[in-house]
């Protein structure tokens, strides 16, 4: 029974799990360029993330820690 419906769940869970979160940053993480829902975006760990170029997507994609807090925030948008 309970093997179950943790195994159901995982079921539901996988269609989620693939598709990545939207992105919701105001600042490509890269070079800090103000950018909006036009912009390109770049999925790292899951979630996109709006860069101003494919350049900037490549550079955040090949060294996220640097870009992004570990919650996956935009260190570019911390005060
Ligand atoms: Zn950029």
């Amino acid at each position: 029974m309970f093997h179950t419906a943790l195994l159901s769940l995982a079921i539901l869970a996988a269609p989620a799990a693939e598709k990545a979160k939207p992105a919701t940053n105001t600042k490509d993480p890269v070079c800090k360029m103000t950018v909006d829902a036009k912009s390109a975006t770049a999925a790292v760990r899951g979630r996109e993330y709006r860069v101003c170029s494919k350049h900037c997507g490549t550079v955040l994609q090949k060294d996220p820690d640097k870009y992004l807090e570990k919650d996956g925030s935009v260190k570019a948008e911390k005060k």
